[in-house]
């Protein structure tokens, strides 16, 4: 069993950590909303009063924080903190040069670690089904995989350093540009005067089946967007994927689109709702909001 720190306990890092502690791990929680803290004792863990002291005698640090600034803020708090050896797994959505970055820090200091977005949303985090992409060192990787197993269904070690986060940036925009065309098919259906669940019931058992509409087609007729993931978390992470494409020097010309849509999506007060409120934008376009 390990002793854990857990930083970041929101609608993703909330249920992750409870299941940890379930499975009979040491898990010290901080998050800067107390309520959260609150919620991870009740799951059996252990509230920390700041970062600090979720890290102190602490084998691993898990952070699961909402962007690069928070990263970058924590993570140099937990690296001033640790003693060497320690594991330190990030599993946000961040910047590939973020990754790289805590990476060297950390390195200088004998700390390893792990870049580990995941994938599966709040009811993969839930169900203990989230995938998970892992960049770092084998060694770190084979470390860590007992802890990625509470977690996650798949869990791959797609490379070294910041190699999850390019690999969640190409995940987030797969399921931006279908969140479009389901809408673009919403809009369509609706517009035609053809049911829009009769019409994407069919797609769903064809060649366009996907999991989006699995999850979000019938919340998407609805008009029912509470989060799940955030318009904001994915605005973020559009930016992370335009701003990897840059520094790979290729073009992305449909997620440079989607990304416009998203950040329009935004820029209408949206940013609180679930991502799937991307409908929204593609109805305005045409009148029908
Ligand atoms: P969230 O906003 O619900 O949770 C983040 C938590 O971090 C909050 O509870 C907040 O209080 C806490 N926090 C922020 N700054 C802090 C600090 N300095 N110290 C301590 N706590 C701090 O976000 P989330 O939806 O859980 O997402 C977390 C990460 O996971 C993001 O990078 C997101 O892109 C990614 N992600 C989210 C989903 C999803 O469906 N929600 C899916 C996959 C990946």
């Amino acid at each position: 069993m390990t002793t854990i720190g857990f930083v970041g306990l929101g609608i993703m890092g909330s249920p992750m950590a409870a299941h940890l502690a379930a499975a009979g791990h040491t898990v010290r929680g901080y998050d800067r909303s107390a309520p959260a803290v609150e919620k991870l004792v009740a799951a059996g863990g252990i509230a920390a009063a700041n970062t600090a002291e979720a890290v102190r005698g602490a084998e691993v640090v898990i952070t699961m924080l909402p962007a690069d600034e928070q990263v970058r803020e924590v993570g140099a708090e937990v690296i001033a903190e640790a003693e060497p050896g320690l594991l330190l797994i990030d599993m946000s959505t961040v910047r590939p040069d973020t990754a790289t970055w805590l990476a060297e820090s950390a390195h200088r200091k004998g700390i390893r670690v792990l870049d580990a977005p995941v994938s599966g949303g709040q009811a993969g985090a839930e169900r203990a089904a989230l995938s998970i992409m892992v960049g770092g060192s084998a060694a770190d990787f084979t470390a860590a995989r007992g802890l990625f197993e509470v977690l996650g269904a798949t869990i791959v070690h797609v490379g070294p350093t910041g190699s999850g986060q390019v690999v969640k940036a190409a995940n987030q925009l797969v399921v931006g540009g279908i969140l479009g065309l389901v809408s673009e098919a919403i809009v369509l259906l609706e517009a035609t005067g053809v049911d829009p669940v009769a019409g994407l019931d069919v797609l769903a058992g064809g060649l366009a089946a996907n999991r989006v509409l699995d999850l979000k087609r019938a919340a998407m007729i609805a008009r029912q967007f509470q989060p799940g993931f955030r318009i904001d978390l994915h605005h973020k992470d559009m930016g992370i994927a335009l701003a990897a494409a840059r520094q790979a020097e290729v073009a992305l010309p449909l997620t440079a689109l989607v990304a416009q849509l998203v950040a329009a999506a935004r820029a209408m007060g949206h940013g609180g709702l679930d991502h799937s409120a991307l409908l929204t934008v593609v109805e305005a376009l045409s009148g029908r909001s």
